[in-house]
């Protein structure tokens, strides 16, 4: 398979070595213009959702509960 080597830019890592300078899997990102909320890995459009609309809820308020918890012990465990 000759043609690995003069396709060694391409988006495929594969057989080719690392190269700084070339983009690899680019289409994996894509984007995004929101908000997220890291308690609960939750992802909104809009800062209303978010805020005003998700941070009423009793999942969001039971996620904060627990992180409040946990968060002197374990703050480097993020997913
Ligand atoms: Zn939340």
């Amino acid at each position: 398979m000759y043609d690995v080597l003069q396709t060694a830019t391409s988006e495929d890592p594969a057989g080719s070595e690392y190269d700084p300078h070339a983009m690899y899997g680019s289409s994996f990102v894509v984007p995004v213009c929101g908000f997220v909320c890291r308690l609960c890995n939750k992802f909104f459009y809009t800062e209303t959702a978010a805020r005003h609309t998700h941070c009423r809820t009793h999942t969001h308020y039971l996620n904060l509960q627990r992180r409040g918890r946990r968060e002197e012990s374990n703050e480097g465990d993020v997913t």
